[in-house]
C-alpha cells in the first residue's frame, strides 16, 4: 500500500449527478443530536443525511450511550432490534444488542452494552476519562463490523460489498478487523475503508500489553504496534511499546480523507503529524483534505428558534436584538454599540484558551465586552468563574457544554475569536459568518481555508474578505488583529456591513463536500492501492 506519489486535488471536481450509489457504514463515537461533544457529533450527524438524499444507502453504527439525563431522550425514536451477537475480545464472549432508528433517510443503528450508560460524556466524566475507553471502542468496532452482514435493516441486510467511514481513533479497529479477521476468509473482499482523521492529537494510544485484548490475531501486532518517543517515556526502563489504534487505522485503510486541504497537509509535517507524519506522508497518494460543510437546517439566522431575533442578510436588524437579548440574559451592561466578543469550544490546551487568559486584562481595558462558552480543563473553567467576578461588566464565562447557549452567542456576537493552535476544520468560524459574526482566528488548518482574510483595498476600494487571520500564534499578534477588527465595527460601518454580508453569503453547504466525498469514494472502488 501507500506509494509517495503527490496527493491527488480534489478540490473543484465537478459537481455531477452521482451515477453510482454505495451502501455507506459510519463507524464513530459521536452523532448529533444523540451524542456529540464536538464536531465529529455534527459531522456524523449531517453528512450521512446528505448522502442518503443523494441516493446512496447510509447506516452510522455509534454507541448507545445513556448519562442518566436529559439527553438520554434523544435515543426515544430507536427501537430494540430482535439481533443480540455476542463478539470475541478482552479474554471473552461480549454480548452485544443493536437499537436502530430510521429517520431522514438513514439507518441510525446504536450498539448497546452496559459499559456505554453511565454519567458523563462519550469519553469520561470529571474525573477525566474513562478507565476502559480501549474496551468501549472495541467492542464499537467489532459490533459495526458485523451490522451490515447480520443487520436486517429495512428487510435486507447491507451485505459485504460496502463502504466503511471510519472516523477517529475509535473507529479505527474497523480496517484492521477486515484485513485479519474477515478478508482472510473471503469476506468483505469487495468492501473499502476510508479513515476519515478529524482530529490526529488522539490515538488511541495504550500500553503494549493491551494488545491480546482486541481481539487481532497476534501476527497483526505489527500493524498497531509503536514506540512512544524517548522524551515521551516515563521511566529508564521504559522501551516505549504501545499499540496505536490510528495507526493500525493508517496502514491497513484503502484511503485517508481528513476536514479540510490545509490540515492534509499539516498531518504529514513534524509539527501537526503526532509522531505519524512519515507513515501519513507514506501514504500521501490516498489522503485528501474535504472541508467539511455545516447543517444550514440547524443553523440558519434566518430560522433558528434559540435566538431572540431571526435575521438574514437581506435584513440584518434582528441581529442587535441577539446581542441586546445576550447582553441582558448574561446580566451585562446593554450595550448595542460595544464591541462584543465570542468564544465557543473545548477548554484544551488546542483551542489556544491560554492565549485569551493572558489577553483578557489587557483587552479589557477598551469599551469591549467578551462572553465565552466551554467546558474541559478545570484550570480554565475555574479561570472563567474567576474572570467573571474581576469584569462584572465586561466578561461573562459559562461553564458547561448548552446548545442553544452555543447559538445565542453565534447569533449576538459581532466577533468570534479562535485562536487554535491547530484546527482540523472548525465549524464555529463557519457557523459564525452564517450568522454574520466575523471571525479572528489564527492562520492554520481549517481556519486558514475558510476565513478569507479582509482587505479594505482590493476591488476598487470596495474591500473583500470574510474575517480577520493573525499569525503567529501569539497574545501580540491576536491582540493587534483583535484590535483592528474593533477599529473597523466602531469606525468603518459599511467596511463592517460588507465583510458581515459577504460572511452569509459564502456557500457552507454540505452539497458541495458531498460531491468531493464521492469522487473519494470512487477512487475507493476503482483504484485500490
Ligand atoms: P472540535 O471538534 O475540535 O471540538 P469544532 O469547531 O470542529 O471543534 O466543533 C465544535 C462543535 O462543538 C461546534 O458545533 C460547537 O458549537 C460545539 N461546542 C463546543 N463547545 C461547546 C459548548 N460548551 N456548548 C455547546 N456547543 C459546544
Amino acid at each position: 500500500t501507500g506509494g509517495t506519489e503527490e496527493a491527488v486535488d480534489i478540490e473543484g471536481v465537478e459537481k455531477v449527478q452521482t451515477r453510482v450509489t454505495y451502501s455507506i457504514v459510519f463507524v464513530t463515537s459521536e452523532a448529533a443530536p444523540y451524542s456529540k461533544t464536538g464536531g465529529l457529533g455534527d459531522v456524523c450527524g449531517s453528512l450521512p443525511i446528505v448522502l442518503a438524499a443523494r441516493g446512496h444507502r447510509v447506516m452510522v453504527v455509534s454507541p448507545r450511550y445513556l448519562h442518566g439525563g436529559q439527553a438520554d431522550k434523544n435515543y426515544a425514536g430507536a427501537s430494540e432490534l430482535d439481533c443480540h451477537i455476542k463478539v470475541y475480545c478482552f479474554g471473552g464472549e461480549q454480548e452485544i444488542a443493536f437499537f436502530h432508528e430510521y429517520r431522514d433517510g438513514v439507518d441510525w443503528v446504536f450498539v448497546d452494552h452496559p459499559s456505554y450508560h453511565r454519567p458523563g460524556n462519550p469519553y469520561g466524566d470529571s474525573h477525566g476519562a474513562f478507565g476502559d475507553n480501549q474496551f468501549r471502542f472495541t467492542l464499537l468496532c467489532h459490533a459495526a463490523c458485523e451490522a451490515p452482514l447480520v443487520l436486517p435493516l429495512g428487510g435486507y441486510t447491507y451485505g459485504e460489498k460496502c463502504l466503511f467511514l471510519v472516523n477517529d481513533w475509535h473507529a479505527g479497529l474497523v480496517p484492521v478487523l477486515l484485513a485479519s479477521k474477515y478478508r482472510p476468509y473471503g469476506v468483505y473482499k469487495d468492501a473499502r475503508t476510508i479513515l476519515v482523521i478529524h482530529n490526529l492529537a488522539h490515538q488511541g494510544v495504550e500500553p503494549a500489553a493491551t494488545y491480546p485484548n482486541l481481539g487481532l490475531a497476534s501476527e497483526w501486532y505489527g500493524a498497531l504496534g509503536w514506540v512512544f518517543p524517548t522524551w515521551a517515556r516515563t521511566h529508564a526502563l521504559d522501551t516505549g511499546e504501545a499499540v496505536n489504534v490510528l495507526k493500525g487505522a493508517i496502514v491497513t485503510v484503502d484511503r485517508i480523507l481528513t476536514v479540510s486541504k490545509g490540515y492534509a497537509w499539516e498531518i504529514t509535517t513534524v509539527e501537526g503529524g503526532y509522531g505519524l507524519h512519515e507513515l501519513l506522508s507514506s501514504r500521501r497518494s490516498v489522503l485528501n483534505g474535504i472541508t467539511n460543510g455545516i447543517d444550514i437546517g440547524e443553523w440558519n439566522p434566518s430560522s433558528d428558534k434559540h435566538i431572540a431575533s431571526n435575521y438574514s442578510v437581506d435584513d440584518l436588524s434582528g441581529k442587535v436584538q441577539c446581542k441586546i437579548a445576550l447582553q441582558k440574559e448574561l446580566g451585562l451592561p446593554i450595550k448595542p454599540d460595544c464591541p462584543l466578543i465570542g468564544f465557543i469550544g473545548r477548554l484544551d490546551y488546542q483551542k489556544g484558551i491560554d492565549l485569551i487568559r493572558w489577553a483578557i486584562p489587557e483587552l479589557l481595558e477598551d469599551d469591549v465586552q467578551f462572553v465565552m462558552l466551554g467546558s474541559g480543563d478545570p484550570l480554565y473553567e475555574d479561570w472563567m468563574r474567576a474572570t467573571e467576578s474581576t469584569y462584572r461588566d465586561k466578561f461573562r464565562g459559562w461553564v458547561g457544554f448548552n446548545i442553544p447557549i452555543s447559538h445565542k452567542i453565534t447569533a449576538g456576537a459581532d466577533i468570534l475569536l479562535m485562536p487554535s493552535r491547530f484546527e482540523p476544520c472548525g465549524l464555529n468560524q463557519l457557523y459564525a459568518m452564517r450568522y454574520g459574526t466575523v471571525p479572528v482566528v489564527h492562520g492554520t488548518g481549517g481556519l486558514r481555508d475558510t476565513v478569507q482574510a479582509f482587505d479594505p483595498y482590493s476591488k476598487g476600494g470596495l474591500g473583500e474578505g470574510t474575517g480577520w487571520i493573525f499569525s503567529p500564534l501569539s497574545k501580540e499578534s491576536m491582540l493587534a488583529a483583535l484590535r483592528v477588527a474593533i477599529m473597523t465595527y466602531r469606525d468603518h460601518k459599511s467596511s463592517w456591513e460588507g465583510i458581515m454580508k459577504r460572511g452569509m453569503e459564502k456557500d457552507s453547504t454540505w452539497e458541495n463536500a458531498a460531491v468531493q466525498y464521492e469522487q473519494v469514494f470512487e477512487w475507493a472502488f476503482i483504484d485500490p492501492p
